[in-house]
């Protein structure tokens, strides 16, 4: 019989993280004070982020290891399989073998407890009580309300109100690991009762959100706040990802000629793809890494490679990044995920050097991939993941009209069981074709006056 399934055992669970900064040609700017627009240095965080996530986020050490209570958390749905997507082949009729990484085995769903685990644990290490954060989609939340029940810490989570009243099953989950859920804005945050003063009813944005969580950390002594994508840590967490599938790889007997996944913030892509480009730096090997976004939210493919904040607010510091503007408002399209003006500092880094490459697509393209990937492998994919399977497709065909043989491994980041009102509406042909305009994109970069880089 032929093996769909390449399986490791939980000894085979990798015991360090891989840090690609230790590799890169060019090492990325530094951050800038949002105020006096000058480099900043670690302390800055401190209010924040426990002293470990710190060190994390400014190191150059190449392998982290990881600490062993939280491979024994890992080991709750990881090693995840990975798959060889026969189903998916005999669909596209192609040559091209296409192998995915299921990290929607994960108790939230998706990669997010790779990166919550970990924060969990050092903040509970250095004596933290309570870890604020925000949350649009759900995913996050639910990933970081799983992980703090398991170190006793306690959640909060502000979820954007429109996705709080729309969600409510992300919302149920997250309380029933013991988190306490609010609908930014709140009153219980000086951000959140300005908002409300001035429209009662705002349906709140993550800028909101991220504003009102960061807000509770930095006012309490007790409280940290943890972000479950683009700082460099995250990415760094999320190697486990990519470790895994070289190894099972290596089991198959094969190697990716291309690797590919969905871009939100960049944690799901650098995971599966950094452990891959360190074969190219210490090799010498071409593996092609594609990051793939959505069209109403191409800040990798559209976007500026510039100074920005984080935030809409423009409370954080100031990050060399590929951004659409920290003003621009992406339309309200079903892959939530990616939903992010801007792109994390290394892989932002990695795309200027021309190491990664980037594409970007139409949301129905993407529901179709997801319907056809749902009908020929069975899971059914989260939104976000259906814009990685776009890509898979393309290069699939391409194979095939070219007539030769390539390996292809995408990220399948998440399963789509709390997305299936999105389905619904791809179904009901609700969704309609969006692409931002370059009008658009050049009123939110014209609103920028964070500096520049050359
Ligand atoms: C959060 C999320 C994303 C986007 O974030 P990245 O940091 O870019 O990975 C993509 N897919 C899923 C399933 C998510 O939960």
């Amino acid at each position: 019989m032929r093996t769909r399934k390449i399986l490791l055992t939980e000894n085979e669970i990798p015991d360090h993280w891989y840090n690609i900064m230790a590799d890169m040609p060019n090492k990325p700017l530094p951050p800038l004070h949002p105020g006096t627009k000058e480099p900043i240095g670690p302390e800055a965080l401190a209010p924040l982020f426990p002293m470990e996530l710190i060190k994390q986020e400014v190191s150059a050490e190449k392998w982290v290891p990881i600490p062993d209570p939280v491979r024994d958390v890992y080991t709750m749905w990881r090693p995840t399989p990975l798959y060889r997507a026969y189903g998916l082949e005999k669909a596209l009729d192609t040559p091209a073998k296409i192998y995915y990484k299921y990290e929607g085995v994960s108790p939230a769903g998706s990669h997010k407890p790779n990166t919550a685990v970990p924060q969990a644990y050092y903040n509970k290490m250095e004596g933290v009580k309570r870890i604020t954060t925000e949350t649009g989609a759900g995913q996050w939340g639910s990933a970081l309300a799983f992980a703090c029940n398991l170190f006793d810490i306690e959640c909060e989570v502000y979820m954007v109100k429109i996705s709080y009243d729309q969600k409510p099953y992300r919302k149920l989950m997250m309380n029933t690991w013991g988190a306490q859920v609010y609908a930014s804005p709140t009153n219980l945050t000086q951000a959140g009762r300005q908002i409300l003063a001035a429209d009662p009813n705002s349906p709140g944005s993550l800028g909101i959100a991220i504003s009102e969580a960061v807000e509770r950390a930095a006012t309490d002594e007790q409280t940290k706040y943890a972000l479950g994508s683009v700082l460099n840590h995250v990415l760094m967490h999320q190697s486990i990802i990519g470790l895994e599938a070289i190894k099972q790889l290596e089991k198959a007997g094969d190697m990716p000629d291309v690797v590919v996944a969905p871009f939100g913030g960049g944690s799901n892509f650098a995971g599966i793809a950094f452990p891959f480009l360190r074969l190219n730096f210490e090799e010498g090997r071409t593996i092609r890494c594609i990051a793939a976004e959505p069209a109403s939210c191409p800040k990798l493919t559209r976007g500026v490679f510039r100074y920005d904040f984080g935030d809409t607010v423009g409370m954080t510091p100031l990050l060399p990044m590929y951004t659409l503007g920290h003003n621009f408002v992406p339309a309200p399209i079903h892959a939530g995920g990616l939903r992010y003006h801007g792109a994390g500092v290394i892989v932002s880094q990695l795309l200027k050097d021309k190491l990664i490459e980037a594409r970007a697509y139409d949301q129905l393209d993407c529901f179709e991939a997801g319907v056809l990937f749902a009908r020929s492998e069975g899971i059914i994919p989260a939104p976000e993941a259906t814009h990685a399977l776009v890509t898979v497709l393309e290069e699939a065909n391409a194979a095939r009209e070219a007539g030769e043989s390539r390996t292809i491994l995408f990220n399948l980041c998440g399963h789509g069981h709390f997305d299936l009102k999105a389905y619904e509406d791809y179904f009901a042909q609700k969704l309609v074709k969006h692409e931002v305009t370059s009008a658009e994109i050049e009123a939110s970069l014209a609103m920028l006056d964070t500096p520049l880089i050359d």
